[in-house]
């Protein structure tokens, strides 16, 4: 039966089949948890999304690539782009609920199991926690629903307001 909680913690520190990046649409690094991946990963990471970048010209808002996950205790990196909060009325949430939807469709084609997602959007690019929480968890719940092939999908927080907007949201099943 899948596992589906939430965590407290740093997305580089876990041992997955696949983390979830926050990646920006050029692929090739940032700030918050992108940068955190890349420079706990190492250079093998950005090389390969190089290499997509020059073959795909990145990726567009919602969508999902993958890449090997370096140093990392994860076999891979799936890097998503959230969009960019600008009010609510410019699509935002069912952006959102594509890189969670975009993210295990790129886990299932790869038969992973476990998969963690960081808070997407909710750091630089200003997506107001609460929805995004909401938006992430529909999203991931629709998805399991029609495909029940994943062993344990895990939401890490690394601020404690988020951890606890994912605990209420997701009740006992956060512990
Ligand atoms: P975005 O541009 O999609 O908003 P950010 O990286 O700025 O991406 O923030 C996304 C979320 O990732 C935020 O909730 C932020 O607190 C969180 N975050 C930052 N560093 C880490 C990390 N090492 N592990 C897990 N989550 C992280």
């Amino acid at each position: 039966m899948l596992k589906l909680k939430a965590v407290e913690g740093d997305i580089t520190k876990i041992a997955a089949d696949a983390v979830v990046n926050a990646a920006n649409s050029t692929l090739l690094g940032g700030g918050g948890v992108d940068g955190a991946i890349h420079r706990a990963g190492g250079p093998a990471i950005l090389a390969e999304c190089k290499v997509i970048n020059k073959e795909q010209g990145g990726c567009p808002t919602g969508e999902a690539v993958i890449t090997t996950a370096g140093k990392l205790p994860a076999r891979y990196v799936i890097h998503t782009v959230g969009p960019v909060w600008k009010g609510g009325r410019h699509d935002e949430e069912r952006l959102l609920a594509n890189c969670y939807r975009n993210s295990l469709l790129l886990a299932q084609k790869h038969s992973l199991k476990k998969i963690i997602f960081p808070n997407i959007s909710t750091g630089a690019y200003g997506f107001p926690k609460i929805l995004a929480a909401k938006t992430a968890i529909k999203a991931v719940f629709r998805f399991v629903k029609a495909n029940n092939d994943f062993e344990e999908i895990i939401f890490v927080c690394f601020s404690s307001a988020n951890y606890e907007i994912y605990k209420s949201l997701l009740g006992k099943e956060a512990d």
